[in-house]
């Protein structure tokens, strides 16, 4: 769009940044499948485009959009999936090199650091990031290159401080990098509170319809360490393909609207649910007996995300009973998309999960509220019986 800064992320997101094709004057953008470019005569690749592996026009396209939302100046990097975009970012330091990260955090995430990345060389140290404090005394200065933080952090949905966990990394050295998945770019813009990359999952709300394995990662500083990011993708070989780039870019289009939707059902759930007589525990950052709720209001906007965690009463076998008598809400991993879905995490997550075992996590979609409430009440109901 010629004049975009007059325009909103909400309607620039809609019009995937009003691209016309200059060939066709379509107005949605084509998909560019190749994979090698005609060098010129004079031996230059005048269009900027070499090969398929690290650079693609309509992964560009996508990339350029995330960037608009996430307020990036460097741009963003689009990846295979969450956890390729995820492991760039730690692939891009040097062994040796301590690395603090969220104790509550995407779990395979955190199984990859302890078990793979410590592998490699990184030290890697686990910490309540929701606690500043032991963020602080985690940290050491001159050594410690990256702190990683998740908020909300699935399934527990703490929240950390973005602006002061970026204080704190900042004075040791480090780069703080915030997978801001469920958050997203409609809740929270991390890189405004001082964070220096700012991840997403993709796969989960930015594309929403659950037919999409993608990551991103997007920055603050155009400097060494995101020139290294971008030399790992390239030689990795984890750029996501274009098919999925095009789908990707057409979920964007409507993620504003469906954000909003699922935002508004997930408050409207944790509230009712909260006065659940089978329900021991509503784990929401929009409630304000949640221990994160302040900090949520003052980072958060527009709401408080789609996702909440519940605590079932009779313990681990009535979340699983719960979860096998929804006929609506769906079983099943995964999160963000325009369906419902309900999952006993602690049976995904395994021994050393922070997850206790009655939590069920829900991903609120773009259903009926009161359909999601009523099959949830009834399935609630079924596994008490
Ligand atoms: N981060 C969070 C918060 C996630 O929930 C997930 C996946 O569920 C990931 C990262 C990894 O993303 P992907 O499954 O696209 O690799």
């Amino acid at each position: 769009m010629a004049d975009a800064a007059s325009w909103s992320k909400k309607s620039l997101a809609a019009q995937a940044l009003g691209r016309i094709d200059p060939i066709t004057k379509a107005v949605v953008p084509p998909i560019h499948l190749a994979t090698t470019y005609i060098r010129d005569p004079d031996n230059a690749y005048s269009s900027g485009f070499v090969y398929g592996r690290p650079d693609n026009a309509t992964v560009r396209q996508t990339e350029e959009v995330i960037a608009m939302l996430e307020e990036a100046p460097a741009g963003a990097l689009l990846f295979s999936s969450g956890m390729a975009a995820a492991n760039a970012c730690f692939a891009a330091l040097s062994p040796g090199d301590h690395v603090v990260v969220s104790a509550v955090m995407y779990w395979a995430l955190r199984n990859w650091l302890l078990t793979e990345a410590t592998r490699w060389g990184l030290r890697v140290e686990t910490v309540e990031t929701d606690d500043l404090d032991a963020l602080k005394a985690a940290v050491r200065p001159g050594e410690t290159k990256l702190v990683w933080i998740e908020t909300p952090s699935n399934p527990l949905w703490t929240i950390t401080d973005i602006a002061g966990a970026a204080a704190i990394a900042h004075a040791a050295g480090a780069r703080l990098a915030v997978d801001s998945t469920a958050a997203s770019p409609f809740h929270t813009r991390p890189l405004t509170l001082g964070a220096d990359i700012v991840m997403h999952a993709a796969t989960k709300i930015l594309n929403g319809h659950s037919d999409v394995v993608a990551g991103v990662l997007a920055a603050r500083a155009d400097d060494a360490y995101w020139a290294q990011v971008k030399k790992v993708r390239a030689g990795g070989g984890a750029i996501i393909g274009p098919l999925e780039a095009y789908l990707l870019n057409r979920g964007l289009k409507t993620f504003y609207v469906r954000a909003a939707a699922q935002a508004k059902g997930a408050a409207d759930l944790a509230e009712r649910l909260s006065a659940h007589p089978r329900v021991t525990r509503v784990l929401y950052p929009g409630l304000p007996q949640h221990p994160g709720h302040d900090l949520a209001a003052r980072q958060m906007e527009n709401g408080f995300g789609t996702m909440l965690s519940v605590q079932v009463s009779g313990g681990e076998s009535a979340a699983i009973g719960t979860a096998a008598a929804v006929r609506l809400w769906k079983r099943a991993t995964s999160l963000g998309g325009v369906e419902s879905l309900v999952e006993h995490r602690a049976s995904v997550e395994g021994p050393g999960t922070p997850c206790p075992p009655d939590l069920l996590r829900l991903s609120t979609g773009i259903e009926d509220p009161e359909d999601l409430y009523r099959d949830l009440d009834e399935a609630l109901s079924a596994a008490h019986r």
